[in-house]
């Protein structure tokens, strides 16, 4: 399969503003000031559907992540955001949503260019749902209430919580959801009161730097929220393990979190994660075809894959196997593979050539065991780190392509009989990871009774990559730490306090 991608001329398919955003420098955003890392050192951010180098951004180290958790504890503690009271703080929350609004095409056709995702999904997930984030947050920061408690211990007492930020907060974030990730992390804490300071993956920094105008502009006071790029293993290792950090929210790969816990642990920080998924889908007899195939194939193929929620395993009744395959077949022949900021692409390339590589290593491997794939099955030829939308079948449950979360365009099927719903819920739950599935019948009582015996985080029906600034996201067993969205987000950045007075 080669791709149907015509050659992009950069500076127009980007537009005028968001290539003058590109073209000026890209700097930290620390205690309000545009800087350079301390070291002068750049590294480069690639083009992923051409590999060119299309600009540079700062390599920051620890001095700079010093200057940076500095910046954000004197925010924290003497400056103006302290004294703020919860709807001065929505207030800007709502102002930077504003903001963002007003620069959504930009924004768009940024992370179109920096994660090589079709910029149809950066303005149909991305920024609605980065823009929708700060406006929910924005409600809560005035409804952060405590309670007032009825002790039973022997005397008089006036007992009551309060709800108080936990401090300093570093949030890191990976490559596929920049943006959206970044804010849905920021916007809990700062309506809780927290100060922040952000580090984006190294692969993929671009709109969280820009981020930093608008949080000026919205009116955020200096040093409230700080951005810095850098690679994991230094810059966001030493925000990891930073003293003066309170709470760290991670959200990346299973492995990095296990080193963010062993990071976190020298001053116990509070800590949030949210990680790897291999997130299975259960498709019954009943259900709707035109709603299941669609919904089946976007599950795995938006994004190319590169999202933890992926659906990358499906299980499907015998009975309707046949159809529903020619169907997601079908789909995945008929996307459109291309530069991400070509309006009509829906599969772009993955984020990098080792990411390429990885995936291509998987399938590879399975090939070489006899995996056979139905369509798909390796890289397409020609630059850029493009994969070949995939679908294996009949894998075996014990292969790493199975197993172990890919990133990429791969769905895993098999299929089932009657007397199998037992071993389908036992396999789709054989996994180290617990963050999203979904169930798909017209069985009202099928399906609620099988979402009961799933063990993850976000179990959907009829539908697949559900969120909702009001729905809590996250995963059970290894896939994560705590809620993102809803109240739990907001509890996760604040510290309980009991009072009580004898009277
Ligand atoms: P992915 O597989 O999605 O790239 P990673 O877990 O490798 O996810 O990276 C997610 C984020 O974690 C990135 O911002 C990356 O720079 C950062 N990171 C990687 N290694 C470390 C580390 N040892 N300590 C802190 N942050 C890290």
């Amino acid at each position: 399969m080669t791709a149907s991608r015509m050659e992009p001329d950069l500076a127009t398919l980007l537009g005028p503003d968001a290539s003058a955003i590109l073209s000026a420098p890209h700097r930290n955003f620390i205690d309000g000031q545009w800087r350079d890392s301390l070291s002068g050192e750049t590294f480069p951010v690639t083009d992923p559907a051409t590999g060119q180098e299309i600009a540079r951004i700062p390599l920051s180290g620890s001095a700079d992540v010093d200057l940076a958790v500095a910046s954000a504890r004197r925010a924290l503690q003497d400056g103006p955001w302290a004294r703020m009271n919860g709807a001065e703080r929505g207030r800007l929350l709502w102002r930077l949503a504003d903001l963002l609004a007003q620069q959504t095409d930009v924004f768009a056709r940024l992370e179109a260019l920096d994660t090589g995702r079709p910029v149809f999904e950066t303005r149909l997930v991305d920024l609605p749902g980065s823009i929708g984030m700060l406006e929910y947050m924005a409600g809560w920061s005035t409804k952060i209430n405590g309670e007032s408690i009825p002790v039973s211990a022997p005397g008089t007492f006036h007992a009551y919580t309060e709800r108080e930020p936990v401090g300093v907060v570093a949030v890191i974030v990976p490559w596929n959801y920049p943006l959206e990730l970044a804010i849905w992390r920021m916007a809990p804490a700062l309506a809780a009161g927290c100060t922040v300071v952000l580090k984006p993956a190294e692969q993929t920094a671009l709109t969280t730097l820009h981020l930093g105008r608008l949080i000026a502009e919205a009116g955020f006071p200096s040093g409230v929220v700080n951005i810095v790029s850098g690679e994991g293993e230094t810059a966001g290792a030493a925000l990891a393990g930073h003293g003066d950090v309170n709470a760290i929210s991670f959200t990346g790969s299973t492995q990095v979190g296990r080193e963010i816990i062993r990071a976190a642990a020298g001053n116990m920080k509070r800590v949030f994660l949210e990680l790897g998924g291999k997130s299975p889908m259960i498709v019954l007899d009943d259900a709707d075809l035109e709603q299941a195939v669609p919904g089946i194939a976007s599950a795995i193929f938006f994004s190319a894959g590169q999202v933890c929620t992926a659906g990358s395993r499906v299980f499907v009744h015998e009975r309707i196997y046949d159809r529903l395959l020619d169907g997601i077949v079908a789909f995945a022949r008929n996307l459109e593979i291309g530069h991400g900021l070509n309006d009509a692409t829906r599969l772009g390339p993955l984020v990098s050539a080792e990411q390429r590589d990885r995936v291509a290593g998987y399938l590879a491997e399975a090939a070489r065991t006899g995996t056979h794939f139905a369509t798909g099955g390796a890289p397409v030829d020609g630059p850029g780190y493009f994969m070949q939308p995939t679908i294996a079948v009949d894998v075996d449950p014990q292969a790493a392509l199975y197993r172990e979360e890919i990133f990429g365009p791969v769905l895993c099927v098999r299929r089932f009989g009657d007397d199998q719903i037992d071993d389908v819920v036992r396999m789709a739950n054989d996994t180290i990871y617990g963050l999203h599935a979904s169930i798909w019948t017209t069985g009202l009582s099928r399906a609620h009774t099988l979402a009961r015996r799933i063990k993850a985080g976000n179990v959907c029906i009829n539908t697949h990559n559900f969120f909702d600034p009001a729905f809590p996201m996250g995963g059970f067993k290894q896939s994560g730490w705590g809620r993102a969205a809803g109240f739990p987000a907001i509890e996760h950045y604040t510290e309980l306090k009991g009072i009580v007075a004898r009277l």
